[in-house]
C-alpha cells in the first residue's frame, strides 16, 4: 500500500498557532520534507518532534518529487512544510502535488496559517472577492504586464513583499494602479504587528522617510465598478461620434444595435447618431 502526502501548515510567526493535528502529524510520518530544513529544525525541537527531515526547495522541487513520490509508493507516509505558512502558497509544493497526483498518491491538506488570508481578513477591504498575485515577478515585461492585468482588476489585490522592495513595488503600483486605498500588513501574528489602511501614495511619502522593516502582505482595493463607468464614460466624451460607433461595429456589431448603443451612452436620440453619420434626420 502506498502512503499519503501531508500539507501542513506552520505558524507564520506565532508558536501558539501551530495546530495539534499538525504536531501529531508530523511527529507520526516517516519523513518530513521542508524548505530550509536548519529553520525549520528549531520548529520540530520546539515541538518535541523527531521525524527525520529532508530539503525540498525550489531548486530541487523537480527531481526531489520524483524521489519523495518514490518514497509514497513503497509505503512511507511524507509531510510537507515550508518555512513558514501554508505550502504551495508562493512557496514549494505545487510539482510534488501534481506529481503525487499523477502516480495515484493521496494527498491531504493540514490548514492553519496563510499570511495571505491573515492580512485580507485584518484588510478593512473588501474580501467578497479577492485574487492573489504573490510576489511581482523580477521580470519586466511579465511584470508591466501583469501591472497592466491589476489596473483593470475589480477585485481585492494582495501581494506579497519583501522590505527591502517594498518602496519599488508601492511606485510600480502607484503608476499602474494609480493612488488607491491599500492596507499595508505587517509582521503578522508577531509581537510587532502593524495593520496600516492608507493609500499608495501615503504609503510612499511614509517610507520615503522611514525604512520598511519585517515581512508585508500588501493588500489593495479593486478598480470600482464606478471608476471603470467613469472611465468608459470618459473615453467616449474624447471621441467622435463617428469612432464610438467604430468601436461597437469593430467588435461585431450591426450598425442599427451600435447606434442604439452609442446613443444610450451618449445620452441622446439615436436620430442624433444617425444624422451625423447620414448627413440626414432619420427615416
Ligand atoms: N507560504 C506562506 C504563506 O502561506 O503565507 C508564504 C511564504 S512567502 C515565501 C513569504 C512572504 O509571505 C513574505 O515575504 C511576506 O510577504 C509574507 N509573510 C509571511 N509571513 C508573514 C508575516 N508574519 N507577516 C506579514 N507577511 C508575511
Amino acid at each position: 500500500m502506498s502512503g499519503m502526502l501531508y500539507l501542513c501548515a506552520t505558524p507564520i510567526g506565532n508558536l501558539g498557532d501551530m495546530t495539534p493535528r499538525v504536531v501529531e502529524t508530523l511527529g507520526s510520518v516517516d519523513l518530513i520534507a521542508a524548505e530550509d530544513t536548519r529553520n525549520s529544525i528549531k520548529l520540530l525541537n520546539h515541538f518535541g518532534i523527531r521525524t527525520s527531515m529532508t530539503s525540498y526547495h525550489e531548486y530541487n522541487k523537480v527531481e526531489k518529487a520524483d524521489y519523495l513520490v518514490g518514497q509514497m509508493q513503497q509505503g512511507k507516509n511524507v509531510a510537507l512544510i515550508s518555512d513558514a505558512g501554508t505550502p504551495a502558497i508562493s512557496d514549494p509544493g505545487e510539482v510534488l502535488v501534481q506529481k503525487c497526483q499523477e502516480a495515484g498518491i493521496t494527498v491531504t491538506s493540514l490548514p492553519g496559517p496563510a499570511a495571505c488570508i491573515t492580512a485580507l481578513t485584518l484588510s478593512g477591504l473588501s474580501s467578497r472577492r479577492f485574487c492573489f498575485e504573490g510576489f511581482l515577478p523580477p521580470d519586466k515585461k511579465e511584470k508591466a504586464q501583469i501591472l497592466a492585468e491589476l489596473k483593470e482588476e475589480s477585485r481585492t489585490i494582495i501581494l506579497y513583499e519583501a522590505p527591502h522592495h517594498l518602496v519599488r513595488t508601492l511606485g510600480e503600483l502607484y503608476e499602474a494602479l494609480g493612488d488607491r486605498r491599500i492596507t499595508l500588513c505587517r509582521e503578522l501574528t508577531k509581537k510587532f504587528e502593524t495593520v496600516l489602511p492608507t493609500t499608495i501614495g501615503e504609503a510612499l511619502s511614509l517610507y520615503g522617510r522611514e525604512e520598511p522593516r519585517g515581512e508585508y502582505v500588501l493588500v489593495v482595493e479593486g478598480k470600482s465598478l464606478r471608476q471603470k463607468e467613469e472611465e468608459r464614460q470618459a473615453s467616449w466624451q474624447s471621441m467622435t461620434i463617428g469612432e464610438h460607433m467604430a468601436l461597437y461595429t469593430g467588435g461585431g456589431m450591426d450598425e442599427k444595435t451600435a447606434m442604439k448603443q452609442v446613443a444610450k451612452d451618449r445620452g441622446v436620440p439615436k436620430r442624433e447618431i444617425y444624422a451625423a453619420i447620414h448627413g440626414t434626420g432619420m427615416r
